[in-house]
């Protein structure tokens, strides 16, 4: 599960670090570190040779906030080994991304969605677009009229779910098998037609993705494409995004109405505080219901019972 990512940073960026992971700092002495700070669920071990190290599921995109004054380049990190042709924003194409692998609460939901190439610019129209520029409201709305106008097909895996599977699949390997499920149900339903292409919003380099879906029963292995920021590239990522950032949303908002208090996105040290009430009520039995388990913020909520 812990995957590591080690950047490499200027002086400058090193101090910078120094002073925003200060809050975070462990008391911890490694020889020739100049901090260890632990951030959510990620280990951050900066060296006095500018090394820095993030450890944990979460290492990737923690690591991510520095990757633009990091000496080394972003492609090692997540090779781009797709190149999309010039006109490929105007095909008709699968789109399909994932929600939830960071949050310690909710489920992981994944989509995956078909944007006609005539449909194009009435998605863009309404506003599909990169759902980090979106509020949550908005999201929701726009989740429903997306859901109106195109074929999609959403998996939600529930925590309890996510909890059984969680042991015999690492985060990467789950994320594949249910993009490529979400892609393979979509294709179906969409016969005979078919796309021009199947962009994926990449988290894993290609060879990595192609690796893990051979495990897979069914395989859906032709006209993919990786790329990072995806919904940059096609409107189909960024509907799909959309889509499944309000299926979350939605499990997040039912989980904080079942249990009668707000149950929080993220990782946070609010999850811990959230997760030591559950298990106050409960047990792990009842925060199986709720939480990603083999996450760091359990063990730190059963310290704070
Ligand atoms: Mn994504």
């Amino acid at each position: 599960m812990a995957q590591n990512h080690v950047i490499k940073v200027s002086k400058k960026t090193l101090a910078e670090m120094t002073t925003v992971y200060q809050p975070n700092r462990l008391n911890k002495t490694v020889p020739y570190t100049v901090f260890v700070a632990k951030v959510g669920t990620t280990t951050i071990t900066a060296y006095q040779s500018g090394k820095v190290m993030f450890q944990g599921p979460q290492a990737e995109k923690e690591a991510a906030r520095w990757e633009g004054t990091s000496t080394t380049p972003k492609k090692k990190v997540s090779p781009q080994t797709t190149t999309l042709p010039a006109d490929f924003g105007n095909w008709s194409v699968i789109g399909s991304d994932e929600v939830g692998n960071g949050s310690y609460f909710g489920p992981v939901t994944v989509c995956a969605a078909y944007v006609d190439k005539s449909m194009i610019s009435k998605l863009k129209a309404l506003g599909v677009r990169d759902s980090k520029e979106l509020t949550d409201p908005q999201i929701i709305q726009l989740s429903h009229v997306i859901k109106e106008l195109i074929p999609y097909k959403l998996l939600i895996v529930e925590p309890k779910k996510y909890n059984e599977i969680q042991p015999n699949y690492n985060a990467v390997h789950m994320k594949v098998a249910l993009h490529n499920q979400a892609i393979y149900l979509l294709l179906q339903e969409l016969a005979p037609t078919k796309p021009e292409g199947i962009l994926i919003d990449q988290f894993t380099p290609e060879k990595n993705y192609r690796k893990y879906v051979r495990n897979e029963k069914i395989q859906v292995t032709e006209k993919l494409f990786f790329v990072t920021k995806g919904e940059q590239y096609h409107v189909a990522v960024a509907a799909a995004s959309i889509i499944s950032r309000a299926a979350f949303l939605e499990e997040l908002d039912k989980e904080s109405a079942e249990l009668g208090f707000s149950v929080p996105s993220g990782a946070g040290s609010k999850s811990d505080q959230v997760a030591a009430r559950i298990l106050k009520k409960g047990g792990l039995d009842l925060l199986a219901n709720y939480a990603k388990l083999h996450f760091a913020n359990t063990q730190k909520a059963q310290k704070l019972l």
